[in-house]
């Protein structure tokens, strides 16, 4: 996700760490170039112009702190404003109506995602432990319903449409008695999109919105398109007057332009984020979260929650505590990677771990360098793995090389790999960044 604009802010970062202040002058440059990564990942031009424009005041403002360096400034000043412009903090969905249901309606385009959003956003609900009905009133799609049904029935929730009916104000009225009488608590309503926003559109979906009242309307976009889903945000937001964002596909290509503007122009929190075409790969958003991923630091948290899912709870918060700790030693690494096979998308899971260095690995290859890393680990003896300083022995390298069939270099780029995460996690848990505080627990 947002990889180009990642690696360019990384370089950034790397260039300014030469330096002990932040000066006007090297932030010019440094800003200059700033700009130019948020315009090529597509961010919206005033939103950048701002963001950049905060940093220039807030670091000239700052003068010199003394005994933090320029590098430690830098991330703090945009990891600060990037929180900022992707909305400050996680915005949850909106009460229950008193107290009893979410009626959530998710409306968007036709292709952004919003059939597929229904059913994972039901099947994290009902995990949960809420009583779901998904309420199929795509009428335009001839698709839609069917797709939805069979979602259901994969989920286990329970479904209502109204097959030969394309009246899709009906639909619903009967879909929330259902909902009334098997005393559902969160009520998924998928309405239909269109290419374009038209007239005929929003009208069905002002008249859904009037007779269901819907405690969230979200609306689907798809993370990909950039800029167009800005636009699409402010016009159905204009209208219909949302109450948050799904943002889709940032699996994909996503150059980043859409997450990093859509609250600033719409004025409308993103509330989720769908990262795949699997069911499970959706996750509530956190700015702070997602700030981290795009500086390279990794995503503890988001790892940890879905380890939990991978894995039993227990182990979940052993492994937390190892974190917070910095124990983690090279059991703890097999036993994370067991569990990312379990996650799916591998690529997703390895950018949340800090200091794993993507540039390190092809990811064509990615499945084939976990198993050779599984290979040196497993060549290791059970008291190297806890014990990682004993590889400092070159004898031992030598064996665990020979062992797992690959060049010493191996070895050894994968003990550079576990510092850097020791050297991450301490800055963690010491707060040593500044604005990053202490390793969330
Ligand atoms: P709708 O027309 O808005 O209901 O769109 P669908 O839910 O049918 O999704 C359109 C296509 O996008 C389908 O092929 C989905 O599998 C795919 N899709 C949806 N969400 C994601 C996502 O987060 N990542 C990826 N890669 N594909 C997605």
């Amino acid at each position: 996700m947002f990889d180009a604009l990642s690696d360019k802010l990384k370089g950034l970062m790397k260039k300014v760490s030469g330096q002990s202040t932040l000066t006007e002058s090297n932030m010019q440059e440094v800003l200059r170039e700033v700009k130019l990564a948020l315009l090529e990942a597509d961010v919206n031009y005033k939103v950048t112009k701002d963001f950049v424009n905060r940093i220039k005041e807030k670091s000239l403002g700052s003068k010199v702190i003394m005994g933090v360096n320029a590098r430690q400034q830098f991330i703090k000043l945009i990891h600060d404003e990037l929180v900022e412009v992707l909305g400050g903090q996680n915005v949850s969905l909106n009460p229950k109506n008193n107290n009893k249901q979410n009626i959530i309606m998710l409306v968007g385009l036709q292709g952004a995602g919003k059939t597929t959003f229904a059913a994972k956003l039901s099947k994290l609900s009902k995990k949960e432990k809420e009583k779901v009905i998904l309420i199929g009133a795509d009428v335009y799609r001839p698709a839609a319903k069917r797709q939805l049904q069979v979602l259901s029935e994969q989920i286990g929730v329970e479904f209502f449409t109204i097959n030969d009916s394309n009246d899709a104000l009906l639909i619903v009225k009967k879909g929330l008695e259902k909902a009334s009488d098997i005393e559902a608590t969160t009520i998924v309503i998928d309405t239909a999109g269109r290419l374009h926003i038209d007239e005929t559109l929003m009208k069905e979906l002002e008249d859904i919105k009037a007779m269901a009242s819907p405690t969230d309307i979200l609306l689907v976009v798809d993370g990909m398109t950039g800029q167009d889903a800005v636009n699409v945000a402010k016009k159905f937001n204009e209208t219909l007057v949302i109450d948050g964002v799904v943002l889709t596909k940032l699996d994909g290509d996503t150059r980043g332009g859409a997450a990093l503007s859509i609250k600033e122009v719409s004025g409308k929190p993103i509330k989720y984020i769908s990262e795949g075409e699997k069911l499970d790969e959706i996750s509530k958003f956190y700015p702070d979260r997602l700030a981290s991923r795009i500086l390279g630091m990794g995503d503890v948290v988001s790892l940890v929650e879905r380890a939990k899912d991978a894995i039993d709870e227990k182990e979940a918060k052993l492994m937390e505590e190892k974190f917070r700790k910095n124990q983690f030693d090279f059991e703890d690494f097999l036993k994370q990677f067991k569990m990312i096979k379990r996650m799916g998308s591998l690529g997703g899971i390895l950018k949340l771990i800090p200091g794993v260095n993507l540039g390190d690995f092809d990811m064509a290859n990615a499945e084939k360098e976990m198993k050779k890393i599984e290979a040196i680990i497993y060549s290791m003896t059970l008291e190297e793995r806890r014990n990682p300083q004993l590889l400092k022995v070159f004898s031992r390298k030598n064996r665990i090389a020979k062992g797992s069939g690959v060049e010493v270099a191996d070895v050894n780029k994968l003990l550079k790999q576990h510092e850097n995460m020791k050297k991450m996690m301490k800055m963690f848990n010491s707060g040593n960044i500044p604005g990053f505080g202490k390793f969330p627990r």
